[in-house]
C-alpha cells in the first residue's frame, strides 16, 4: 500500500512490550495450537477485568456466536440490538436461526437507551445486546432492569470499549454476559481473537463445551454439535505481552481524546459522542457529527478531503435500514441521520499532539 510519508493512518497496533518474545517463546516451545499462553491470557483477562470466567476465543463475533448458544438462543427467539453499531450481534443472531430486532439509538450517545429497546421488548425476546459504540457505554443499569424485569438476557458487546468503565466496574462484565474483540484496530490485540466473560460458572462451563467441538469430559464423545472458536497459543501470546502494556495504552488513549476535546469542542459545526456521567470512556474510535449548515459538502467529500491530506478516516456505520436484504425494512431515522453525518477520525493511541492538530485544522479548513 501506497502512502504519503506523513499520512496518519486511522488505527495503528500498539506492540509496545514483550509481544515478540512471547510469540517466539510459543513458537519454540511447539505449543502451537492450544497452550499454556492461552490458560495465562485468560487468567490475566479476568484479573484485569475484575470477573470470574473468561473464555479466550477465535475472535469477538466468535464471542458473540458462542454466547447465543451457551445461553439456548435459537429459532423463534427475538434478540434486541442497535440500529447503528457494528452488525456482528445482528448477523451472529441469524446464524443462530433468531430473528434480530433493531432498536434505534439516542442522537447523543449514539448507543440504544432503555427507551429505544423497551417498547420492542415481546414474550419472544430473549436477549438484549448494548454495543457500547466507539468505547462509550451505553447507560446501563435501566437495561439491566428491564432484563431482570422480564427475565431477558443482557449480552454486553464490549468489542470496542475494552478499559471503559461504567460506575467504576469493566464494561462487559456488568450484565450476565459480555464479549470483547481483540482485532488489530481495538484496543488490546491478538491479530485475530477475542473472549467472552461471565460470572455464571454453569453458562462458561456450557460454552466451554460449544467452544471446543461439544466435546469435555471424554475424548470424541460430542455432547453437544460444538464449533471450534478456539484461540491459539501464538495469539494468545501476544495477548499476555498486551495486557502487561494496558495501562500505558488506555492512559496514551485518554490523552488522545482529551487532546481531541480540546481542540473539537471549540470549532462550530462538529459534535462529539456525549459520554454518561456513570461512564469513565477508554474510547477506540473519536467520531464526530457534521453538522450540514457548515460542511455542506457532505460527509462523504470531507473524507475526501481529508484523505487529500493525508488523514485516513472512517464513515459511521451504516443503519441496519439500509441493509433490507438481510435485517427486512425497518424505520430507523436516528440511526440513519447519525449513519451519514459521522466521521471516524484516527483514534490510535500512538497518536501525539500535533499530529492531532493537523487533523483537527484539515477539518476546520474544510468547512465553510
Ligand atoms: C470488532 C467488533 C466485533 C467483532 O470482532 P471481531 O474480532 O472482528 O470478530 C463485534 N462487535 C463490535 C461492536 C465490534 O466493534
Amino acid at each position: 500500500m501506497t502512502r504519503m510519508n506523513n499520512a496518519i493512518p486511522w488505527a495503528e497496533p500498539t506492540l509496545w512490550g514483550r509481544e515478540e518474545e512471547y510469540v517466539v517463546d510459543a513458537l519454540r516451545s511447539t505449543w502451537i495450537s492450544g497452550g499454556p499462553y492461552v490458560d495465562r491470557l485468560e487468567r490475566d483477562f479476568s484479573r484485569f477485568a475484575k470477573t470470574p470466567q473468561t473464555l479466550a476465543v477465535a475472535n469477538g463475533t466468535a464471542a458473540l456466536h458462542l454466547a447465543y448458544l451457551g445461553m439456548g438462543i435459537g429459532e423463534g427467539d427475538e434478540v434486541i440490538v442497535p440500529g447503528f453499531a457494528f452488525m456482528a450481534a445482528a448477523n451472529m443472531a441469524l446464524m443462530v436461526g433468531a430473528t434480530p430486532i433493531f432498536a434505534d439509538v439516542d442522537p447523543d450517545s449514539w448507543n440504544m437507551t432503555v427507551d429505544t429497546v423497551a417498547p420492542l421488548v415481546t414474550e419472544r425476546t430473549r436477549a438484549i445486546v448494548p454495543v457500547h459504540t466507539y468505547g462509550n457505554v451505553c447507560a446501563l443499569e435501566p437495561l439491566l432492569q428491564l432484563g431482570r424485569d422480564r427475565n431477558i438476557f443482557v449480552i454486553e458487546d464490549a468489542a470496542e470499549s475494552i478499559g471503559s468503565t461504567y460506575r467504576g466496574r469493566m464494561s462487559g462484565t456488568l450484565a450476565r454476559l459480555g464479549v470483547y474483540s481483540f482485532h488489530a484496530t481495538k484496543t488490546i490485540t491478538t491479530g485475530e481473537g477475542g473472549a467472552v466473560v461471565t460470572s455464571d460458572d454453569a453458562l462458561a462451563e456450557r460454552m466451554r463445551l460449544y467452544r471446543s467441538h461439544g466435546v469435555a469430559r471424554t475424548r470424541y464423545l460430542h455432547e453437544v454439535a460444538g464449533h471450534n472458536f478456539r484461540l491459539t497459543n501464538l495469539q494468545a501470546a501476544i495477548g499476555c505481552a498486551q495486557l502487561e502494556q494496558i495501562d500505558r495504552i488506555v492512559a496514551k488513549r485518554a490523552e488522545v481524546y482529551e487532546a481531541y476535546r480540546t481542540c473539537l469542542q471549540s470549532m462550530p459545526g462538529l459534535t462529539m459522542q456525549t459520554v454518561e456521567m456513570d461512564v469513565s470512556p477508554v474510547m477506540w474510535a473519536v467520531g464526530v457529527r457534521l453538522d450540514a449548515a457548515k460542511y455542506p459538502q457532505g460527509r462523504d467529500a470531507v473524507m475526501d478531503g481529508l484523505s487529500v491530506l493525508g488523514i485516513e478516516t472512517r464513515p459511521g456505520f451504516y443503519s441496519a435500514s439500509a441493509m433490507p436484504h438481510l435485517y427486512g425494512p425497518q424505520s430507523l431515522p436516528v440511526s440513519e441521520a447519525l449513519a451519514s453525518s459521522i466521521l471516524v477520525l484516527p483514534s490510535s493511541p500512538t497518536l501525539d499532539a500535533p499530529r492531532i492538530h493537523r487533523i483537527c485544522d484539515a477539518l476546520a479548513s474544510l468547512a465553510h
